[in-house]
């Protein structure tokens, strides 16, 4: 039986492999005259060759994005663009470089043209993330969510096979739990269920044939469909336990999704049989939680938190920050449990289905 309440969200998206060079028309389309180029140093490259597209509505680059939004860049960042009296940001990259985008906007109300290179998402979320002093602060607002989202998979080239491959998990693990979500309704679990089948099916079409376009262009418009999950319901014990490893043990964002994936979900697996039916059937595997953990052996991503550098004596203590404030999930998030998965996790092993 249906029983659900259903927000959309308003955002432009154009997607084409090539699509880079309407990055003018869509900088005229929400009106704006000084567009301030946003990235990481890592990317400045292909930023300059955004600000040569832009022409004179080019502002400049600001390449000052970094992992979680450190308070200080965002105070700069907002600072840069005031003086270059721009009226819209153009954030190439990453989430990094599009949270950036995201911190201008959520006290300036900056428009944002997102132009994303990973498979993360955040081009199609309201939410925000700013670190200070070590803790990081997320929320919900309208103001930061992109007003156009320009897809090009000729983008994704320079992004290292490993990182494309954990970026693109950390993309499903947004689907999957999009599945279960409390607030989920059933144009999202479509999106889901394609989402992942989509990215798998470009993951493994990638690992084959790294420049194959085709490939490459399924990944990101799973990416799309994966980000209107994420932006759209709320995420559960996944999310919570790779914020948790994150932030307090400072692991890294995609990699940390990808290991734990696979052990969350089988712990959600008997609760909530209909969606871990529709990942399974999405990755063409007879249950989810395996399948998922198959697709990462077959791509080659780690596998275990040990190998991120997580210290076994250090897994108690994620344990116990996990379930302090844990978010809903669709099986109570107890101890004993938690800890299991995350032993579990921490080893590499097969997960628990
Ligand atoms: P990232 O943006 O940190 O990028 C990782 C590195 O790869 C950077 O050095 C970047 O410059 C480089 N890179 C990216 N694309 C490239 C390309 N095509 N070619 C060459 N180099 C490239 O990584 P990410 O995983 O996309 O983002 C992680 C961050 O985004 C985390 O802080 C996470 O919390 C946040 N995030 C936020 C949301 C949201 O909705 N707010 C959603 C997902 C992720």
């Amino acid at each position: 039986m249906y029983d659900f309440t259903y927000t959309t969200h308003a955002a432009r998206v154009v997607f084409g492999a090539g699509s880079l060079k309407l990055v003018q028309n869509e900088v005229d389309a929400i009106g704006a005259r000084r567009a301030l180029v946003l990235c990481t140093p890592e990317q400045r490259e292909q930023a300059e060759v955004v600000s040569a597209l832009l022409g004179p509505t080019s502002a400049g680059v600001f390449d000052g994005a970094q992992m979680h939004v450190p308070v200080e860049n965002a105070r700069r960042a907002r600072e840069h663009a005031k003086a270059a009296n721009a009226d819209c940001a153009v954030a190439i990259g990453g989430g990094s470089t599009i949270g950036l985008g995201k911190a201008i906007a959520l006290e300036s109300s900056l428009p944002i043209i997102a132009i994303p290179t990973t498979y993360a998402g955040s081009e199609m979320t309201p939410i925000y993330g700013i670190t200070e002093g070590g803790q990081k602060r997320t929320g919900r607002d309208a103001r930061v969510l992109p007003r156009t989202v320009l897809y090009d998979p000729e983008l994704t080239v320079g992004l290292p096979m490993s990182l494309s491959y954990v970026s693109g998990l950390n993309a499903i693990a947004h689907a999957a739990e999009g599945l279960y979500a409390q607030d989920g309704n059933p144009v999202m679990a479509l999106m889901a269920e394609e989402g992942i089948r989509a990215m798998a099916k470009g993951l493994r079409g990638i690992k084959k044939s790294p420049r194959d376009m085709k490939s490459r262009s399924e990944c990101l418009y799973g990416a799309w469909l994966c980000g209107m999950v994420l932006g759209n319901v709320g995420m559960a014990i996944h999310h919570k336990l790779c914020h948790t490893l994150g932030g307090t043990f400072n692991l890294p964002h995609a990699e940390t999704h990808a290991i734990v994936l696979p052990h969350a979900l089988a712990y959600n697996s008997a609760a909530v049989p209909d969606a871990m039916a529709k990942v399974a059937r999405a990755l063409d595997a007879p249950n989810g939680p395996d399948g998922i953990f198959e697709l990462e052996r077959e791509l080659g991503v780690p596998s275990a938190l040990r190998d991120l550098g997580l210290k076994e004596a250090e897994l108690d203590r994620a344990c116990e920050v996990a379930l302090s404030n844990p978010y809903w999930n669709p099986r109570p998030i107890e101890a004993e449990p938690l800890r299991a998965l995350l032993q579990r996790a921490w080893e590499g092993a097969r997960p628990l289905a």
